[in-house]
C-alpha cells in the first residue's frame, strides 16, 4: 500500500515536472526552455492571416501581429496571465478586438492554459486561439524562419 502511494505521488509529480522544459542560468534561476522563438510563431501565424507585424502603437508598446479584425498577442503556455493584459492594452490602442494566441509546445500537458485562459476570454469578452508548433512546417528539428535559435550554431 506504501509503494502504491508512493507510485501514484512520483507519477503526479513527473506529470507537473515535464508540463515545461526547464533550464538554469549560471546564477542559478530557473527558466522555462522553448525550441523556437516566440518570434517564429508570429511569423508563421501572422504571414497566414495577412496581419501586420510589430504594428507600434501611440505608446510606442508593439501589437505582434494586427490583422483587419484583431490585436494579437502571443505567449507561450507559461506567460499565459501576461498575455492577456497586453492583449487588452493593444485592444484599448487598436480599437481592434483584443485576441490571445497561445503557443503550445506540448499541447496534451500544456491545453489546460489554453482552457483557463479561454474561460477568461468568454467572461471578458476577447478571443482565444491556440497554435502548436505543426505551425512552424518544422523539417529536421528546425523551422522555416533564419532568425529563430533551432536555426543557429552553437559554439
Ligand atoms: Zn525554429
Amino acid at each position: 500500500m506504501k509503494l502504491l502511494i508512493i507510485f501514484i505521488f512520483c507519477n503526479f509529480s513527473n506529470a507537473f515536472a515535464d508540463t515545461f522544459d526547464y533550464g538554469y542560468t549560471k546564477d542559478g534561476f530557473k527558466y522555462v526552455k522553448h525550441k523556437h522563438n516566440e518570434s517564429s510563431y508570429q511569423h508563421a501565424y501572422c504571414l497566414a492571416h495577412n496581419g501586420i507585424e510589430e504594428y507600434q502603437n501611440s505608446d510606442f508598446t508593439r501589437v505582434d501581429c494586427l490583422t483587419d479584425e484583431y490585436a494579437i498577442e502571443f505567449d507561450f503556455a507559461n506567460k499565459w496571465a501576461e498575455s492577456i493584459g497586453q492583449a487588452l492594452h493593444y485592444q484599448i490602442m487598436t480599437g481592434k478586438k483584443a485576441k490571445v494566441v497561445l503557443i503550445l509546445e506540448n499541447p496534451q500537458k500544456q491545453m489546460i492554459y489554453f482552457n483557463r485562459v479561454n474561460k477568461i476570454g468568454k467572461k471578458y469578452q476577447f478571443d482565444v486561439e491556440y497554435i502548436t508548433p505543426d505551425i512552424l512546417n518544422i523539417k529536421h528539428n528546425k523551422c522555416n524562419y533564419p532568425d529563430c535559435k533551432c536555426n543557429k550554431h552553437r559554439i
